[in-house]
């Protein structure tokens, strides 16, 4: 079996990026969560002129050399510089925003300052050379790259394009993905249980997932356990998507088809991994998309997309500055049940203690089928495969939810 490590690398391998002659053009206010397809640079500096820190008086340090007193020669305010000629042994009236007047060595905040009844200020010390100026091209220059092939497009990044004046970027297409549950046993949520069935939970995790990664979903509803009836799904599934996630069927139970008609139709690269929960995951690939079968049971599903789905999507979408969360080192503050074997993705939760270390405790029963516990972890706790029980105050490595699963 491979481990997780080795099935991401190999599936990470085979899955290409999006080609850079299918981005497209989307104005800013349309591309948020979106994967930058080209490499933005700076038309312009930012500032684009020297202006004011503060709101006080821009002086020469020439004049108060000669005298800490100056005369008022006008006013500098944002959007509206000054105007005119700069007296010698005067000061100019400045805001913060505001252009710097030509010749200008520093701006006197107005707190520093005194106002005489004549209209001239009084200066209590000589400023710096450059105190209090926003030099031209001190955050961003001209011709600086801003943004990366690669980069998601987010609150922080489109703004910046804004102020740049920047008014469309290009972008990867949005992944399209087909998502199918399997099992006799299913029933959509909203419609009434009959004996022996089960609400399909999978179906909606995946698809809340998708929509947070902003992927196109197909939804191809349920499927029940017939071979003909998988094989029909998957090839429709398949000519409209670029990734068929499914989930059930995929172990090696009588009803389970997944496998075998990916096989038939299409190809397997791997099955079964050496992780707990998420054993029976299926990576291969249909005539025209991708394939990924996620184990029925919902917290394996769960784990299993977070795990390998997630960052597959990351990679067909372009997105390659995408990271995975780091572990983190914590106490364990309970023992933790462990086989050797298989790497573990317990569900924990995790804290800081009164001694400021990082605590982590699990959250119930570990069992795979056990999705009501998962609502109160806010990490895995990662245990390695050849690791046995842990003992409470053992370190272990947790794995912090992000925003996907937060
Ligand atoms: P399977 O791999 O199809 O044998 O499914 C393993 C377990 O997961 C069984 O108990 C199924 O009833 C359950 N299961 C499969 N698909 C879903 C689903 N979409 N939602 C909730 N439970 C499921
Ligand atoms: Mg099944």
């Amino acid at each position: 079996m491979l481990s997780l490590e080795q099935a991401l690398e190999q599936m990470l391998a085979q899955l290409p990026s999006p080609a850079a002659e299918n981005a497209q053009i989307l104005p800013l206010t349309q591309a948020a969560e979106r994967i930058c397809a080209q490499e933005v640079i700076s038309p312009i500096n930012v500032p684009s002129f020297d202006n004011s820190a503060m709101d006080g008086y821009a002086v020469r340090l020439a004049d108060l050399a000669a005298s800490m007193t100056l005369s008022v020669a006008g006013k500098s305010f944002a959007g509206q510089p000054f105007q005119g000629e700069w007296a010698p042994q005067s000061a100019v009236r400045i805001m913060t925003g505001a252009m710097i007047p030509t010749g200008a060595d520093a701006v006197v905040m107005q707190e520093n300052v005194t106002l005489n009844q004549d209209g001239t200020v009084t200066f209590s010390e000589l400023p710096k050379q450059g105190q209090n100026i926003r030099y031209i091209g001190e955050d961003v220059k001209q011709g600086d790259v801003v943004l990366k092939i690669g980069e998601k497009l987010t609150a922080l990044s489109l703004p910046l394009l804004a102020s740049l004046g920047i008014a469309e970027v290009a972008v990867f297409p949005r992944v399209k993905v087909a998502v199918l549950s399997t099992g006799d046993e299913l029933v959509p949520v909203g419609k009434p249980l009959e004996k022996g069935k089960i609400y399909d939970t999978n179906r909606f995790a995946v698809t809340l997932m998708l929509q947070k990664l902003n992927c196109e979903i197909l939804d191809f509803s349920i499927l029940p356990d017939n071979e003909e009836q998988f094989e029909r799904a998957f090839q429709a599934a398949q000519a409209q998507a670029n990734l068929v996630i499914t989930s059930g069927g995929v172990s090696v139970g009588e009803a389970d088809f997944t496998k075998t008609v990916l096989e038939k139709i299409g190809q397997v690269n791997f099955w079964k991994i050496a992780m707990k929960p998420g054993k029976p995951f299926a990576f291969g690939k249909l005539e025209n998309a991708w394939f990924c079968g996620l184990p029925g049971n919902p917290v394996s599903a769960l784990v299993t997309f977070y795990q390998l789905v997630y960052p597959a999507i990351a990679k067909l979408s372009g997105y390659s500055a995408w990271r995975r969360p780091q572990l983190l080192p914590a106490f364990a503050a309970t023992k933790l049940k462990k086989a050797v074997g298989r790497q573990d993705f317990q569900r924990g939760f995790y804290q800081i203690n009164a001694q400021g270390q990082i605590e982590v405790s699990p959250v119930g029963f570990q069992g795979s089928h056990l999705f009501g516990s998962f609502v109160k972890s806010n990490c895995f706790i990662v245990l390695e495969a050849e690791r046995g029980n842990v003992n409470a105050g053992e370190t272990v490595m947790i794995e912090p939810f992000d925003a996907l699963l937060g």
